[in-house]
């Protein structure tokens, strides 16, 4: 089923698809490329074309061995692609639902592959803004690192850029994915390098953890948590890499390392972590659940804080979906505050996996996969009471508290 894309190529073979569209295995006038076909409804925006063919010279220009390289811009007729470096290999997300969790040697490596991509790029003045595993891709023709890693390349530069047209998305909204989003982005901050920086540590914790240190449940009470809650240190941890990650997990954007100090800091632990084990860390949904109407934890109980938590009283929190975009009403500050009343757990079913967990999501990708749902859409119509969220619907919550800035803290 081989399809010309503009004059110069042929897109021969789906490679995957994900959230903005479709990436085929294509041919062009240079040999193999990787072609994204933009969704349907993003093609046929005018705006959004417009936009596309102003981005063109930066996403063309940005030439770094971490960054896979955008060869062409094509409109032609209904489609609107993206010609891409062609990577042979697999994404991170695809590792981790594999392994679970990464040896913190892998994942030091990968993530300061990340930030060298990142610097070449927050140096020509390009924020990415969707950080996150399914945009690091690994290149397994490429040699090995330390950890047995194969080099890691940052892709969909631009992409989060071009969706979020001011049309599309008001000065009020937010693009993003939500277990990735800067505190600052929730609060109507505009995206700056900082933002990345962030998105790429929440990624290395993931990595170490396998799981991220703010989603669960409700998108809502995601964000809420970048905003108000501190990172839980991580049991085993070597203490120079924990504080690296509070550093860039910090709530000040100011605060955050650069993306070229943070690959140099990473590189330098590499030594010590030489043979260190996956950290041996409790998967969330291992915890058995207490009955919803027997847990009312109290506001610092730990080992409850990663369910979803209704940002309004008696709202049903609905499952969160960290491959997707998610456009919503910025909260004001007042909502966002609000979080200490929502302590009562929503109750799910016996051997049902607690959301934000690999288990989670992996169930998650295939109902989304059975009802051929693109991906969740959230949409916030008037307030905070009316969350419509489509494509999910698992429901967990558990207590959001803990309100102010992360500190370091040791394991
Ligand atoms: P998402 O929107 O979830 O970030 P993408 O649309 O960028 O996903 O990519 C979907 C899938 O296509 C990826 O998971 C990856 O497997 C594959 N892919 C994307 N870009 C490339 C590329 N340049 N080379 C090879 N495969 C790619």
């Amino acid at each position: 089923m081989a399809r010309k894309i503009g004059s110069r190529y042929t897109a021969n073979q789906i490679l995957g698809r994900g959230s903005a569209g479709t990436v085929w295995l294509g041919e062009g006038p240079e040999g193999p490329v990787a072609i994204k076909l933009l969704r349907e409804d993003l093609a046929s925006d005018q705006e959004l074309v417009g936009r596309f063919v102003q981005e063109r010279t930066a996403l063309l220009s940005l030439d770094h061995p971490r960054v896979v390289g955008v060869r062409d811009l094509v409109v032609d007729g209904n489609d609107l692609a993206l010609v891409m470096d062609l990577v042979r290999g697999t994404d991170l997300r695809t590792r981790l639902d594999r392994e679970r969790r990464l040896a913190p040697e892998a994942a030091v490596a990968i993530v300061a592959d990340i930030a060298d991509g990142l610097a070449a790029a927050h140096a020509a003045g390009i924020v990415h803004r969707d950080v996150k595993p399914e945009n690091v891709l690994l290149d397994m023709q490429g040699p090995l690192g330390p950890g047995g890693s194969h080099p890691a390349l940052l892709t969909d530069f631009g992409v989060a850029k071009l969706i979020d047209s001011p049309r599309r998305t008001r000065a009020t909204k937010i693009i993003g994915t939500p277990d990735y989003l800067a505190p600052e982005l929730i609060e109507g901050l505009p995206p700056r390098a900082a933002v990345d920086i962030y998105a790429l540590a929440t990624v290395l914790y993931e990595l170490l953890a396998g799981f991220t240190p703010f989603g669960g449940g409700h998108p809502g009470a995601i964000l809420r948590r970048h905003v108000t809650e501190t990172v839980v240190p991580l049991p085993g941890i070597p203490d120079e890499l924990w504080q690296l990650l509070v550093q860039c997990l910090a709530k000040a954007p100011a605060s955050r390392l650069r993306a070229s100090e943070l690959a140099a800091r990473l590189r330098e632990q590499l030594p010590q972590l030489a043979g260190m084990a996956p950290l041996d860390v409790d998967e969330p949904d291992t915890e058995p659940d207490p009955e919803p109407e027997a847990a009312p934890a109290a506001p610092e109980a730990p080992a409850a804080r990663r369910g979803a938590v209704p940002l309004v009283p008696g709202a049903t929190p609905a499952d969160s979906n960290r491959d997707t975009h998610t456009s919503m009403r910025v909260p004001a500050p007042d909502e966002l505050a609000g979080g200490a009343r929502g302590t009562a757990r929503a109750p799910r079913a016996a051997g049902a996996p607690r959301p934000g967990s690999a288990r989670h999501r992996a169930s998650a990708r295939r109902r989304r996969i059975t009802l051929g749902v693109a991906g969740a859409v959230l949409v916030v119509a008037a307030g905070m009471g009316t969350w419509a969220a489509v494509g999910g619907d698992d429901a967990d919550a558990t207590p959001g508290k803990n309100p102010g800035q992360s500190a370091p803290a040791s394991p």
